[in-house]
């Protein structure tokens, strides 16, 4: 068992990671470390695992054995309590140059009983210009026990200057054999259902996972899916934007509801709710003030995850008309929506290249109006419209 057991198909990525893990050592002993630097950039497209990597890394780096994946520092890095983690997911579009000076200002001071100060940092990208130059300053005149990961869709996406300092690591879309191998081997999900799952992911593990694990993934996907056809009129596109929107509610509702449950009774249990005694009101009134911030991480995080599930459904339909156009491009290529092939050949005799190409552009738009806080359904309602319209 190790941490970077979860990687699916990133062989050379796992090789490069671990041996630059073996060198810090080196760097620790103040010999260097070939082959370890302060500043690492991981790159790759949605779902091939970048920020996994990421993590495994930081575990890597902190774990005295290289990443076992057993031990209490890894297992405080998987759950994001390890102390000397710095850990930085900007929950809005773009993140500030005052978070990004007090997140430099505490990277730098010395580890408090791990072996270094990591700094992981997800969709890097989002930090504004000045919060770029902040973070250049941190990354070219690293401390020497400070460790910056940082993680955007390509490398273009961050400043060329902060760029040529990190050390790169690619992550590429893991192949659907390596998906299915680890469906089959790993999850032990039978091999007709791996492919199928494998297929329509379009070599994004979680959700490969996700869709072989769960009969209403399956059944949700579908749903979706079946959308294009059906776009017949005006009163179909609301009718199908309503939808959409309810499906993706039920969909984070189902993810967040079992574990806000859990989490709450974990912390009732802690606080000793249901016992008597001297200091139980005392208790009681603590564990009112945890209680209210936990509800509102897990607002915050339901947030998060109905956002997610509206990028899945919407990722969902991106790949049914991208298998128009090779369709219609006469394209030789596996299409992960095959599973709607009435559909796809339906409306790609019905309509042309250009159309599609606009259909696809509706629904990144969509993605974006989302993203910037447009109610979901009304960005939806805009979306089918022209889906519909071409
Ligand atoms: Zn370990």
């Amino acid at each position: 068992m190790s941490v970077f057991d979860d990687l699916v198909g990133q062989d050379t990525v796992i090789e490069q990671l671990r041996s630059a893990a073996r060198a810090a050592d080196g760097l620790l002993a103040g010999s260097g470390g070939a082959g370890m630097t302060h500043a690492w950039l991981f790159t790759g497209p949605p779902g091939s695992g970048r920020s996994e990597a990421a993590r495994a890394f930081a575990a890597a780096l902190q774990c005295p054995d290289g990443g076992c994946g057993h031990c209490s520092s890894c297992h405080q890095v998987f759950s994001g309590t390890h102390p000397d983690l710095l850990y930085v997911r900007p929950s809005g579009l773009s993140f500030g140059v005052d978070k990004t000076r007090d997140l430099v200002l505490r990277s730098a001071s010395r580890p408090t009983g791990g072996r270094f100060r990591v700094v992981l940092f997800e969709d890097a990208d989002r930090a504004t210009e000045a919060a770029s130059n902040a973070l250049l300053k941190a990354v070219e005149e690293p401390s020497p026990r400070t460790i910056w990961l940082l993680c955007t869709p390509t490398a273009e996406d961050l400043l060329v200057t902060i760029r040529s300092r990190c050390r790169l690591v690619t992550l590429r879309t893991p192949t659907t054999r390596a998906v299915v191998d680890a469906l089959v081997g790993r999850d032990g999900v039978a091999p007709d259902l791996a492919a199928e799952a494998a297929r329509a992911s379009a070599g994004h593990f979680e959700r490969a996972r996700a869709l072989a694990g769960d009969p209403a993934a399956r059944r949700r996907r579908e749903e979706v899916l079946a959308i294009p056809a059906r776009l017949d009129g005006l009163g179909a596109c609301v009718t199908a934007a309503a939808r959409l929107y309810e499906l993706a509610e039920a969909e984070a509702k189902e993810t967040t509801g079992a574990l806000d449950e859990q989490e709450k009774a974990d912390m009732r249990a802690a606080f000793g709710e249901g016992s008597t005694g001297k200091g139980v009101a005392k208790a009681v009134r603590g564990a009112a003030g945890a209680l209210k911030d936990l509800d509102d991480q897990q607002k915050r995080r339901a947030t998060r995850i109905k956002r997610d599930t509206y990028d899945l459904a919407l990722m969902d339909l991106v790949a049914f008309y991208r298998d128009v156009l090779a369709i219609q491009l006469g394209a030789r290529v596996e299409l992960p929506t095959a599973d709607r092939d009435a559909d796809l050949r339906g409306v790609a005799r019905s309509s042309t290249p250009e159309a599609t190409l606009r259909r696809i552009d509706a629904i990144m738009e969509c993605r974006r109006r989302i993203g910037a806080n447009v109610h979901p359904q009304i960005a939806m309602e805009a979306m089918t419209a022209a889906l519909y319209t071409g």
